[in-house]
């Protein structure tokens, strides 16, 4: 007999374990919320128009990659990428400065500032590889399941080589002093919900890997690539319940996961994998004493760090705004302050914005000559500000419309707006139970990172495991599909398939 396995939650997390464990023999079913799979990686089609509501940068392809290859199919059977170059335009001061792969034209850029800023730049490529090596072997791809997998010489003496003591932004001034080209540097911690300012310096590797790696695009959108896990799932024989709210995960007198609770009835299971967001499950789905949820118990989770939310506008345009490239950033003038503000659960005064513009690529996002656009405003997750009333909500919209029109010189913006979309953290929460209606799940501090982030098998319950943004490795789609694959091999260490 087959031995059976529910997954409950169908993100880039849920569906990534469901794929290796149903490769390797077991029976899988999800159960999902919604009514479409890709948690976050999602879609929204409306009056002609299509909009990747999440993730929009794709880095790392080759991780996007592996749950095709690890599974024995050629990846480009079910989505194709195209690489994106140069891949960002980054607005800060007066200057919009294209950021590119080429080593030819970022030479150009650096020195443009100051030779000094490019012998600077090679230099902290240098030494942030080789961290990354560090980190990629010895924490990243590695799963944590008791003390001593981290608390052992070799790993701590890795975790003492990546120096990550001092912030993003603190490791970067020690190479880079035109601060144009620190934020251009440094910016990208808010990828995965933290600031640059207080984040630990190894998330500095986010940048490096943009440029050593380049970005890419997914023909169709990201939630393409949703479609295209979903796809290996069902060819491999998976399941997926839609519309199927799990409220409970069963766990029985022997502190052993048997099943789920779905609208009262329950479903029997051999084992099952929690991929909705990790504090969410351990407050909201697991009936136990708070002493088998170990650190976890709800007082500790509700105390937890939460990364940063955002407020999202999706836009359909009757114009093509042909200079906006696929990836545009618009840095605040005090980039310190605006996140300042995020952390201190303020509404920025004067935000950080990022736009995403697919129609200047891809003609499936927009009816002929129009393009469908998405503008990201980082903001405070819901421990920290909670007003997303209509009213503010609106304004706060009005005011970024102004703003991304004036700022970006999308000329009219406003009047050429036919169909149009939000996402306040509340959504975040609602639609996705994201704890506190983050983006990104836990915030990766040092004391919420590696051995310190929740585990992707439960210490004293049996047959329970977890995987997702808010366990161990972390936020970003291909952080959380490694999360898949390092979840299914914690499984199946402990359950054999046939058995
Ligand atoms: C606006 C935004 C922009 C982003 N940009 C990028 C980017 O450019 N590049 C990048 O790499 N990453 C980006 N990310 C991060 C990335 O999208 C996430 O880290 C990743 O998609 C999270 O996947 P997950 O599987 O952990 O969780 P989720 O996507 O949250 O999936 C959890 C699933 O569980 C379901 N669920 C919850 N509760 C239940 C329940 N009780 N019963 C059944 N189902 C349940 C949810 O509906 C959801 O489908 C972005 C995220 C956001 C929000």
């Amino acid at each position: 007999m087959k031995k059976n396995i529910a997954i409950v939650g169908a993100g880039v997390g849920g569906l990534t374990t469901a794929i290796y464990l149903q490769h390797a023999g077991y029976q899988v079913t999800i159960f999902e919320k919604n009514s479409r799979v890709g948690g976050k990686m999602d879609r929204i089609e409306k009056d002609g128009f299509k909009f990747d509501t999440g993730p929009t940068i794709v880095m790392m392809p080759k991780v996007y990659d592996q749950p095709f290859k690890d599974t024995e199919v050629d990846p480009r059977d079910y989505f194709t990428m195209q690489r994106v170059n140069p891949f960002m335009d980054i607005k800060t001061g007066n200057k919009t400065i294209p950021l590119s792969t080429d080593l030819v034209d970022l030479t150009n850029e650096f020195e443009n500032v100051d030779e000094s800023e490019m012998l600077g730049f090679l230099k902290y490529l240098t030494d942030i590889y080789e961290k990354y090596l560090n980190a990629k072997d010895n924490f990243i791809y590695k799963s944590f399941r008791s003390p001593k997998d981290f608390f052992n010489p070799k790993t701590l003496w890795q975790a003492y080589k990546l120096k990550t003591f001092s912030s993003s932004y603190g490791a970067i001034q020690k190479y880079i002093s035109n601060t144009n080209l620190q934020y251009l540097l440094s910016f990208q911690t808010l990828y995965i919900g933290i600031s640059p300012f207080n984040g630990p310096s190894i998330y500095n590797i986010i940048p490096m890997i943009e440029l050593l790696y380049g970005v890419w695009f997914i023909k169709g959108g990201m939630s393409a690539y949703a479609d295209a896990l979903l796809k290996r799932y069902l060819e491999l024989g998976g399941q997926v319940k839609y519309d199927s709210p799990v409220s409970q995960i069963v766990i029985n007198a022997n502190r052993e996961a048997t099943g789920v609770l779905v609208d009262g009835a329950k479903y029997n299971f051999d084992g099952v994998v929690a991929n909705a967001d990790f504090p969410y499950v351990m407050n909201n789905l697991l009936d136990v004493p708070e002493k088998y949820k170990t650190k976890y118990t709800k007082t500790k989770v509700d105390q937890m760090d939460y990364s940063m939310s955002c407020f999202m506008l999706y836009l359909g345009v009757d114009k093509k705004y042909d200079r906006l490239r696929l990836h545009t950033i618009k840095m605040a003038k005090d980039f310190s302050k605006n996140v300042e503000e995020i952390d201190n659960g303020k509404l920025p005064s004067d935000p950080s914005y990022y736009i995403y513009n697919p129609s200047c690529l891809d003609d499936s996002f927009a009816p002929k000559g129009q393009s469908s656009l998405y503008i990201l405003v980082p903001v405070s997750n819901l421990q920290k500000y909670d007003k997303w009333d209509d009213y503010n909500s609106d304004n706060f919209e009005e005011f970024i419309i102004k703003k991304v029109q004036n700022e970006l010189g999308l000329d009219n913006l406003g009047s050429h707006i036919v169909t149009k979309c939000r996402f306040t953290p509340r959504t975040f929460a609602s639609r996705y139970n994201s704890k506190f209606g983050t983006a990104f799940g836990l915030k990766p501090t040092l004391m919420q990172s590696n051995y310190f982030r929740p585990h992707n098998k439960a210490a004293r319950i049996k047959n329970l495991y977890f995987t997702g943004a808010s366990t161990h490795p972390g936020a970003g789609v291909p952080i959380v599909v490694t999360s898949g694959y390092l979840t299914a091999n914690e499984l199946k260490k402990d359950l054999k398939p046939n058995e």
